[in-house]
């Protein structure tokens, strides 16, 4: 009897071990080494079925798609490193601004999607002033250099925006808004038109 439960525990151990890897590997391709923000992937499978339930049930989701002002400037005057830690930075800042049920997504380099649940235009603008405003405010420093950044983000709602009712619709629209937004001399937030 005593040699059968052993050999039950370690049955068990080994599950349990395989179990905690598998979470981690999940959490691994879930997510930016750099930032640990989600990746694209965990977008897909984590938010697509959840919006849609949304969608369906007319409840108000936002997205927030906001992109680093002149990055290209940061790498270039003060190396990829720092760009590396004003991304990091940048990501923490977002962090703290959003709620637990909320998901910040590393969209692309210097581009982040944040994904507000319950939250309407106004809220989601709000969200997104307050942080291009604690952005332009952060003094980023790196041996020593005292850097400003600034971001410029485009915000969609639904179902406020009317259409886009699944997720790629809403991310195409807070894009186009980045873009406006961009075009308006950036260090702006476009949340209509
Ligand atoms: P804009 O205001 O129009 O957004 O200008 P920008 O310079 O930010 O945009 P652009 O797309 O020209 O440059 C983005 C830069 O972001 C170029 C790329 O090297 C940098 N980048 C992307 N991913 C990373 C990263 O992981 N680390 C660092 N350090 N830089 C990155
Ligand atoms: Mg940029
Ligand atoms: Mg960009």
């Amino acid at each position: 009897l005593a040699a059968r439960v052993r050999a039950h525990i370690r049955l068990r151990q080994r599950q349990d071990s395989v179990i905690e890897e598998l979470q981690e590997l999940s959490e691994l391709t879930l997510t930016d080494p750099l930032t640990g923000a989600y990746n694209r992937r965990a977008l897909e499978s984590l938010l697509g079925a959840r919006m849609s339930e949304f969608s369906r049930y007319q409840i108000p989701v936002s997205c927030v798609m906001f992109d680093i002002d002149h990055f290209k400037d940061v790498n270039d005057t003060h190396g990829h490193a720092t760009g590396d830690l004003v991304l990091l930075e940048i990501a923490n800042l977002t962090l703290t601004q959003i709620r637990q049920e909320d998901a910040l997504i590393r969209y692309g380099g210097e581009e982040f999607l944040v994904i507000l649940f319950h939250t309407t235009r106004i809220g989601a603008a709000n969200f997104a002033e307050r942080l291009r405003h604690l952005t332009e405010e952060h003094i980023f420093v790196e041996e020593n250099q005292k850097l400003r950044i600034t971001l410029s983000a485009g915000t969609s709602t639904h179902p406020e925006d009317g259409g886009a009712t699944d997720v790629n619709s809403m991310i195409a629209l807070a894009d186009q808004r980045l873009y406006e937004a961009k075009r308006g001399g950036r260090n702006l937030v476009v949340s209509e038109g």
